[in-house]
């Protein structure tokens, strides 16, 4: 294996010099006065980067806890939640359920769709749902969810908590929770803020802390936004230590999202993404999910006839990327890229060359420099 790696699976993601120049600082004390001021402004600057009225939290933790923070905070034993699942990281959500006691109804897409506006208006109708969950872009497909459209039948149904699975997308794909009328909203550090794993974030409006007023008590302890309020309200107050260099390495992505701006980094991600993509088709690799609903944060390719999955992925490892396995049915069919966060075009150059190489030595005739001619085609226009 050559000594320079680069990760492209859907998370970790590429971290650059800047962010990993912070996660190796020298440690302060969590009520070290400097600390204190960077951690808030980490919290102010998120939840006003994301339109969010209420609260946002900064937790030590990965994206799973956060699904169930965000679930543990709006509902109670025995509520109703409809889960609109597009893949493997919408049926986790069930799970979370389940061991919840909560009663589950689940609306499910065929993996590389997603479900409709209109289907979960649908749903939505029939009976009253106390929250629903929605993931923005489900990791093992590859699709997007239209969250500003299921946002817009959220303001017909204002007594459903409006939940969205940013894990995959966050920083990547467009979202606002104020625009869009997401009421919670959460993400990974990992994933396209291009930070090292384990730090949560989660948002929450106005009507979702209303919600967490209502429930008194809730059973989960670390999770529980009562806990976290007050430090997130003023930071030199301790519940639990708080992931200082991690923290700082959140505080220097945010500072490169600010500088590039939240439209322009989507429109970034859009744009090499549409481009990796027809890139990726040129040479015989159909993304799973459909024209129409695919994410821009990562792409999951079908390999063509007679491609051996491991062969390849461990050709691409010897050749210096690292790319991610298929999930549940399309496990040795598919492989998962992730093209999100903090990554140029030098990066994606590169990864579109050592893909042509490896396909030439698993059987494909793949002529030299065709993917890469069409992205960087693609890229100038
Ligand atoms: C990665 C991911 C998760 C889980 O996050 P962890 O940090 O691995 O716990 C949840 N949802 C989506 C959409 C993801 O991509």
């Amino acid at each position: 294996m050559k000594e320079k790696t680069m990760v492209m699976i859907p998370g970790p993601t590429p971290v650059v010099r800047s962010i990993q120049e912070e996660m190796g600082r020298e440690i302060q004390a969590f009520g070290d006065p400097r600390f204190v001021k960077d951690f808030k402004s980490v919290i102010d600057d998120l939840g006003q980067l994301f339109g969010c009225d209420g609260k946002t939290f900064v937790v030590a933790g990965t994206g799973t806890l956060a699904m169930e923070m965000a679930i543990s905070n709006m509902t109670r034993r025995g509520d109703n939640v409809l889960i609109v699942s597009n893949g493997f990281f919408g049926d986790r959500f069930i799970d979370i359920c389940e061991h919840k006691g909560l009663n589950a109804d689940v609306l499910k897409a065929e993996w590389g769709s997603v479900v409709s506006p209109e289907e979960i208006r649908k749903k939505l109708s029939e009976k009253h749902y106390a929250a629903m969950t929605v993931t923005h872009v489900d990791t093992a497909t590859g699709a997007a969810a239209d969250i500003a459209a299921i946002g817009e039948v959220m303001r017909d149904f204002p007594e459903t908590i409006y939940i969205v699975d940013g894990v995959a997308a966050t920083a990547g794909e467009y979202e606002n929770l104020a625009e869009m009328n997401i009421d919670v909203l959460f993400t990974a550090s990992q994933k396209a803020f291009g930070v090292c794993p384990g730090l949560l974030l989660l948002w929450a409006n106005k009507k979702a802390m209303e919600r967490r007023a209502t429930l008194g008590v809730i059973p989960e302890y670390y999770c529980d936004f009562d806990k976290w309020v007050p430090i997130m309200d003023d930071t030199s107050k301790y519940f639990a230590t708080p992931a200082i260099n991690l923290v700082w390495a959140m505080k220097e992505s945010v500072r490169i999202i600010k500088e590039e701006g939240m439209k322009a980094r989507y429109e970034r991600h859009l744009k090499n993404a549409r481009a990796m993509q027809k890139a990726l088709e040129s040479i015989g690799l159909v993304p799973l999910a459909k024209e129409g609903c695919r994410a821009v944060t990562l792409s999951n390719l079908l390999y063509p006839e007679g491609m051996d999955d491991a062969k390849f992925r461990a050709t691409l490892l010897e050749e210096g990327i690292i790319v991610a396995g298929g999930l549940g049915a399309y496990a040795g069919k598919m492989f998962r890229l992730g093209h999100m966060g903090n990554i140029d075009i030098n990066d994606e150059v590169a990864v579109l060359g050592v893909i042509e190489r490896a396909m030439n030595q698993c059987g494909q005739k793949v002529p030299y420099g065709k993917a890469v001619g069409v992205y960087l085609e693609e890229m100038a226009k």
